[in-house]
């Protein structure tokens, strides 16, 4: 009989066939083409003195047991788990830090993250210093005789900078912190961060990986075990685990990763070059345009430049304008969809920071950002020619 489920084997195969053949594609009972939905809270001892694998949904499910495993074989890493939400993973995560403990983040972290660290973990004695993470010497600056762990997100969110993560990640280990990455909007397909050093990858599920706008969903994969065992005991403690049936929506949408992203990144590098030339546009950022600052450094540790594309037209007047004309993105918060979705970071994604903080930070009244779905991208275009022009 073929030995489907040869965890060498699987884990040999190239990326591509590692979407579809994960180990857990059939269903080993019945041969059934998707893993079932075990859409059960607790399961039956049929032997007290012998308990099964699973004994309650929330420290483990077959299903999400299968999503936990497929994201840990793509990432490479040893270990994944499967949360409720992006910010449910990320906030997990950082309980392994302790009260007296203190982290390194990068000052464009997504904008929940901001949130969670400054008004909860700071209340809990969890110190914050944020940094310019392109700035190495600004990173060595902020370590502390309490420094725990350095958190990366790269390209950032919404000007897409880029932060070198092998030298971060040297520099934490050297210095015995651990090193943690957000890795949203590159996805395993294109930026496998264990292979660069680091110790934890987060993701929020909700984008691209389900790549529909249907699920919201977050995952976490730890490079070793050890720190594996850590973090499933947060998992199981707090209990904001994904339910079943979202599991098997993502897997669902996972399997068409490469596809999604192959095509959207073909159309966002053809949509970001025609706006580098548009004379309603002052700026484009995206790291597949030959000016985009890291471009270089983004390229050596990542396989190709996402779907995002942000653009500053001018002023807030303006973007509003576009806002007002714009037919055919989701005019909304979130990225990584099949359809196009246009969020202005100013009034959306970053409304909680003060305008001061958000102007030093490059987020401008007029930047607009562009998240590329599949459809075709001249019409995009010719759309968002109209509304430019308004
Ligand atoms: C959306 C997002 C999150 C939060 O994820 P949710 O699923 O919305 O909780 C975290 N990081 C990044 C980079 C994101 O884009």
């Amino acid at each position: 009989m073929a030995d489907r489920n040869n965890p060498d084997k699987i884990a040999s195969r190239s990326f591509s066939t590692k979407l579809l053949h994960f180990g857990a594609e059939i269903d080993e009972q019945t041969g059934a083409s998707s893993t079932p939905i075990f859409q059960a809270s607790t399961f039956h001892h049929h032997d007290v003195f012998n308990p099964p694998h699973h004994d309650y949904s929330r420290s483990g499910n077959p299903t999400r047991e299968a999503l936990e495993n497929y994201i840990a074989l793509l990432e490479g890493g040893t270990r994944g788990f499967a949360f409720a939400s992006g910010m449910a993973a990320i906030s997990t995560t950082f309980l392994l830090f302790s009260a007296g403990d203190h982290l390194i983040v990068t000052e464009d972290v997504y904008g929940g993250t901001y949130r969670f660290l400054t008004t909860v973990l700071s209340r809990l004695g969890i110190e914050t210093t944020f940094v310019d993470m392109t700035d190495f010497e600004a990173v060595k600056a902020a370590i502390q005789p309490n420094t725990k762990a350095v958190f990366i997100e790269t390209p950032s969110n919404p000007t897409l900078k880029i932060t070198d993560i092998k030298l971060v990640a040297d520099w934490a280990k050297e210095n015995g912190l651990l090193s943690l990455l957000d890795n949203t909007f590159m996805t395993p397909y294109h930026q496998r961060p264990f292979e660069q050093g680091i110790d934890i990858v987060v993701h929020s599920a909700t984008k691209f990986l389900s790549g529909h706008s249907d699920v919201l969903a977050g995952l976490a994969v730890t490079k070793d075990e050890a720190l594996g065992k850590r973090l499933y005991a947060l998992q199981n403690g707090l209990g904001s685990v994904l339910s079943a049936h979202e599991c098997w929506l993502l897997m669902r949408g996972m399997k068409t990763l490469q596809a999604r992203m192959e095509h959207s990144e073909r159309s966002a590098l053809r949509l970001a070059e025609w706006l580098s030339n548009h004379p309603e546009v002052e700026h484009v950022y995206y790291p597949g345009l030959p000016d985009h600052p890291g471009r270089e450094i983004h390229e050596r540790q990542s396989a190709g430049y996402g779907a995002v594309v942000s653009f500053d037209v001018g002023s807030g007047d303006r973007a509003k304008a576009l806002l007002n004309r714009i037919e055919l993105p989701l005019v909304a918060v979130s990225l990584g969809a099949v359809e196009s979705i246009l969020s202005y970071p100013a009034m959306m994604s970053h409304a909680a920071m003060p305008r001061e903080v958000r102007l030093q930070r490059g987020i401008t009244d007029g930047i607009l950002r562009y998240s590329v779905g599949l459809e075709d991208v001249e019409d995009l275009i010719v759309d968002l020619d109209a509304a430019l022009r308004a």
